[in-house]
């Protein structure tokens, strides 16, 4: 099948979108069809769920859309992903947020993909504008529950396998599938909704490419562990007020209490981590910063120690070099009462060079002895 209209890419839009507004200008209603020219390696047998391969996208749309990298960072949630360390799935099993890990098309679009969300007011500027609407990113990723655009509340649906892999749902056709739902039902909500919005969408272009999962696990639980020091000392805000500070629509997956949301940052429960990543620097740049601080510390602290592990080694021999210079006719036992803890090392970690100089059979001349 050869795709002969590539529409622009607009903004906001996810890759899920585009591939439906290619099915769309092209006239194809195959969308399996569509997907597998554009996605697949072999035949794709789902449409939402297929494989994505971006060379394969990249060379059908004759790069129209950038490179992959471009794609991923302008399309994808991959970006949200990485600003949270994501690193593992509820199996364990390891993600590749790197390019062409034939991730599914819906799971790069949706940070649920059985999630989808839109914004009322969005459809129709969108509609306005364009004459059509489509999928915005930002709506899609965890922790956004309303628009930051038109201060109001995203609606919801959860579209299960089963219908979503069938053909592409677009924003106005969703409503089929299920009755939607208001994510905020107060203007305090879509208030609170809103902040945590900003902060959710910043995470798509103000995150640090180097952050690495289990480094980033254990940075966030120290955080967490100061902050809770912090909390007790009562310098700072307590969870209870964070849970004060969220619409209800983010609470909902939250633990009731502090001691349980240790153990439930994991990995795949995105909302959580993002929501605590939220509540302990309310900015991107700050977690940067510590981040970058904590590395750097944890770096030196590493190196001091080598070093320090260092200096100690070469001081036992220059210790013993010392000793024998002083005192050419000595013995093992000697040194051993003068320097134990030198002696003791060489023995232990260089015991050929300690023989060559002091003998362990004290009754013998030292090496030095017969050579002179
Ligand atoms: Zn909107």
């Amino acid at each position: 099948m050869k795709i002969e209209s590539m529409p622009s890419l607009l903004p906001d839009e996810t890759l899920y979108s585009l591939a439906s507004r290619i099915a769309i200008i092209n006239g194809i209603s195959d969308c399996q069809a569509i997907c597998e020219t554009l996605f697949g390696k072999d035949k794709a047998p789902r449409v939402a769920d297929i494989e994505v391969n971006l060379d394969k996208f990249n060379k059908v749309t004759r790069n129209s859309y950038g490179s992959n990298q471009q794609i991923t960072n302008t399309t994808t949630i991959i970006p949200f992903l990485k600003s949270l360390g994501w690193g593992t799935t509820q199996n364990n099993e390891k993600i590749n947020c790197e390019l062409n890990a034939n991730r599914k098309l819906s799971e790069l679009s949706n940070a649920e993909p059985h999630k989808w969300k839109w914004c009322n007011d969005c459809i129709e500027a969108d509609i306005e504008k364009y004459g059509f609407t489509y999928w915005h990113r930002s709506h899609q990723i965890s922790g956004v529950f309303a628009c930051i655009k038109h201060q109001a509340t995203l609606y919801e649906v959860d579209i299960p396998f089963r219908d979503r892999q069938q053909h592409f749902i677009i924003p106005t056709t969703v409503k089929e599938y299920q009755a939607p739902h208001p994510c905020c039902v107060s203007n305090e909500e879509i208030k609170m909704a809103s902040k945590l919005a900003t902060f959710s969408i910043e995470s798509l272009t103000n995150y640090k490419e180097i952050f690495d999962s289990s480094i980033f696990n254990t940075f966030i639980k120290h955080q967490l562990k100061m902050h809770q020091q912090l909390v007790n000392a009562g310098l700072k805000s307590s969870f209870s007020e964070l849970l004060k500070q969220l619409p209800a629509a983010a609470k909902s997956s939250l633990p009731s209490n502090l001691n349980k949301f240790y153990s439930g940052i994991k990995p795949y429960n995105l909302q959580n981590r993002l929501l605590v990543v939220y509540w302990l620097f309310g900015s991107w740049q700050l977690v940067n910063e510590y981040y970058l601080w904590s590395e750097i510390f944890s770096a030196h602290l590493l190196d001091d120690l080598t070093n320090l592990k260092k200096s100690k080694e070469k001081n036992h021999y220059d210790i013993c070099n010392e000793f024998l210079k002083h005192n050419k006719s000595s013995t093992r036992t000697s040194f051993w009462k003068t320097h134990p803890k030198s002696c003791k090392w060489l023995n232990e970690n260089d015991s050929n060079w300690l023989e060559g100089l002091l003998p362990s059979n004290s009754k013998h001349p030292t090496y030095q002895l017969r050579l002179l």
